[in-house]
Order: structure tokens, then C-alpha cells, then sequence
């Protein structure tokens, strides 16, 4: 079975098409993306407005990019999957809508895929894993620790009760002068500091709960970079470097006790898999306390290529693959939903969205 994929719901447009055999093996036969980095850049974050546009004025010939590098037509496509949310709603309507009216035009089935469940299905299109497994999410707007126990079956065990840790290595950069977006900024200047000359707060570590805080730490580098003022290099870059431990820190506790609640969750998985996807993902420093984590504890880790970790449309397309295995299409009556946590994967679509 073949999907085209559309993904719009935040400042990424892109559009691919991918295949999933009878064996639930999957074939990336194109994968377009189009980032809006640069022109939300001058703003230091994403402008909603300016991203839905940018979506309007791409998209169709993105989705013809995507079938002209696949080398095939719209009739050699099976189905439609589009993004239906949680993200920006004004880009998520030029999405959903042109999946909507493709599949209407070309009388193929329509998947609304949950852009988290793109995220989270796609160690099965890399690396053909099977459920259960743990997905810990960290991107720009997103920070979950999330049990994948099967197609449709999500279980978030923890997220962020403040900023997104994308956001936090973001807001971090723009207050010491580093150009958006901040975590390969922040990534580069840290490599250069010392991270010992600061001590910045490790939020919720130690605590019970598997939530992640990231707001405090913010709060923290804002206080320090104004008690330095003016800010040399060597002040910028140690306290990236100070940041960056502190949260590599953070995370090493917090990803920890999610691996322990695993084990005990399904003490009878012989070969337990932690898998990491968005944008923080990248951070070199993160990925190798993943690893070591993981390695100390009997886990693989698995961090799929940077280009499906980041939101792209293949991981639509196969979230949409799977469901077509499973599940009938989804109506042509369904709602963009800027709010759809992957645990509520069940509720009602249809009717109005918000
Ligand atoms: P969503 O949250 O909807 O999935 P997004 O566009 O906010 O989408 P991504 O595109 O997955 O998220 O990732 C972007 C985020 O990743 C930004 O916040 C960026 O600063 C962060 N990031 C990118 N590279 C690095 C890095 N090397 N270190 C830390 N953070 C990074
Ligand atoms: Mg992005
Ligand atoms: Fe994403």
C-alpha cells in the first residue's frame, strides 16, 4: 500500500509518499520538506499567520515534488493521510484541506493522523520495531515521555508542565544574542564554555512523577545574564555550557525513572527500546546521555535519521500506512484540532475543531 503523506501544522511544509508491505515493512519513495526557518527567523519564533500562508503558497507543488521524485502518478497512490493536529490550526486547515479534497477528487481512502502518532510510529518505518516501546518527544513544542503500546494505544507517562525544552534552549539563545533557532546556537557556544563556572537548577529531579519543567532553568539564565551584564563570549558560552548540562542532567534523571516504570509496566520485554525524536533530538550532548542511560540499562536506543526526527511527511504517510492496515478511513467530515493530546487518540473528530 502506498500513502501520500501531508504534513502543515507547524513551520515545516512537506509532503512524501511511502510504502508498507504485506509484512509491515516500510519504503520511503520521497520525502519533501520545506522549512519557513528563515522567514519567521526575523522574529525569533513562529508567526502563526506567516506559516499558514507560506503553507498555501507551497503545498500543491510540494505534493507534485513528492510524486514526481517517487516516479509515480496520483493514480498509483492507495490513500491520503494529512495531519489533522495538535498544532497551528491556520496551517493545519491547508493541510487537511487539500488532503480532504485530493482524496474527494481522486475517490481514495483519507486518514487524519495525529501529528504525535506520526512521531511515534516512526521507529517502525526505520528500524521495523515492535510494540512496546518508550518514546521520549522533545522538540520545539513538544516535550513527552509517551508508552507506545500499540497502533492507537498511547499512553503519555510524562510531559513538560511549563516550556517545551526546543523552547527552552530557543528562549535561552535569543536573551544571550544567539540567532533563531537556538539549540544548534546554544549546542555550538556550549562546546566552547565551561560548564563548571555556573550552576543553573535541575527542575523536578529527584521527584517522583515523570514531568519534565523547563521554565525554572529559563527564569535561572535570564537572572544570571542580566547580573553579568554586558556579556563577553566567555560569558555566552559558559553559560550555554551550564544550560546544556543542567538539562542533559534533567533529562538523565527524569529518562531514567521512565525506563525503570517500563520495566515494571512489561517485566516479560526481553529487548526493551527507547527511541528520541524532534528537533533537541540533534543535540549531541542529549543523544550520548540517551545512549550511556540505555546502555546502563539493558535498553536499545534507537534515534532515527535527524530529517524523520524533525517533522517532515513521511512519518504521516506511515502513521496513515498502519492505520490503513487496521482501522476503516477516517470521514471527510473531520476537524484540524490545534489541541489533541496522543493519549485522547480516541475521541471524537468530527464536528468543530478548536
Ligand atoms: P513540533 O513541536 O510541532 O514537533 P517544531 O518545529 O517546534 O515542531 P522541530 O522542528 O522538531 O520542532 O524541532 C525544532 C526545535 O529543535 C527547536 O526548538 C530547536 O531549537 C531545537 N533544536 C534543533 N537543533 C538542536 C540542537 N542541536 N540542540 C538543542 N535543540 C535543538
Ligand atoms: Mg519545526
Ligand atoms: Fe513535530
Amino acid at each position: 500500500m502506498r500513502v501520500l503523506g501531508i504534513e502543515t501544522s507547524c513551520d515545516e511544509t512537506a509532503a512524501a509518499i511511502v510504502e508498507r508491505d504485506e509484512l509491515g515493512y516500510g519504503t520511503i519513495l520521497s520525502n519533501v520538506v520545506l522549512s519557513q526557518i528563515e522567514e519567521h527567523a526575523p522574529y525569533g519564533g513562529v508567526v502563526p499567520e506567516i506559516a499558514a500562508r507560506a503553507h498555501v503558497e507551497v503545498l500543491d507543488r510540494l505534493i507534485g515534488q513528492a510524486l514526481h521524485e517517487a516516479h509515480l502518478t496520483l493514480n498509483d497512490v492507495d490513500a491520503i493521510a494529512a495531519t489533522a493536529g495538535p498544532g497551528l490550526v491556520g496551517g493545519l486547515i491547508v493541510g487537511l484541506m487539500t488532503g480532504k479534497a485530493i482524496a474527494l477528487a481522486s475517490q481514495k481512502p483519507f486518514y487524519a493522523i495525529n501529528h504525535l502518532e506520526g512521531h511515534a510510529l516512526t521507529p517502525r518505518l526505520t528500524d521495523n520495531i515492535e510494540f512496546p516501546y518508550l518514546l521520549l518527544l522533545v522538540s520545539g513544542g513538544h516535550t513527552q515521555m509517551v508508552l507506545v503500546k500499540g497502533l492507537g494505544d498511547y499512553e503519555r507517562l510524562g510531559t513538560t508542565i511549563d516550556d517545551a525544552l526546543g523552547e527552552a534552549f530557543d528562549k535561552t539563545a535569543k536573551m544571550l544574542g544567539l540567532a533563531y533557532p537556538g539549540g544548534p546556537e546554544v549546542e555550538k557556544a556550549a562546546m566552547l564554555g565551561d560548564s563548571t563556572r555556573f550552576s543553573l537548577p535541575r527542575p523536578l529531579k529527584g521527584e517522583e512523577r515523570l514531568d519534565f519543567s523547563f521554565s525554572g532553568l529559563k527564569t535561572a539564565v535570564r537572572q544570571l545574564a542580566t547580573s553579568l551584564e554586558p556579556l563577553s563570549q566567555t560569558d555566552v558560552n559558559d553559560i550555554c555550557a551550564a544550560f546544556q548540562t543542567a538539562v542533559a542532567d534533567t533529562l538523565d534523571d527524569r529518562v531514567a525513572r521512565s525506563l525503570m516504570r517500563f520495566r515494571e509496566t512489561f517485566p516479560v520485554v526481553d529487548h526493551p527500546v527507547l527511541v528520541v525524536a524532534g528537533g533537541v533530538a540533534a543535540n549531541k550532548v542529549l543523544r550520548s546521555v540517551l545512549q550511556q542511560l540505555c546502555d546502563k540499562n539493558g535498553f536499545r536506543f534507537i534515534a532515527p535519521p535527524m530529517a524523520l526526527c524533525t517533522d517532515n511527511a513521511a512519518m504521516i504517510a506511515w502513521a496513515g500506512a498502519e492505520r490503513a492496515n487496521q482501522t476503516p478511513p477516517d470521514s471527510l467530515n473531520i476537524a484540524p484540532r490545534s489541541r489533541w493530546p496522543l493519549d485522547m487518540y480516541s475521541a471524537p473528530l468530527i464536528g468543530a475543531g478548536r
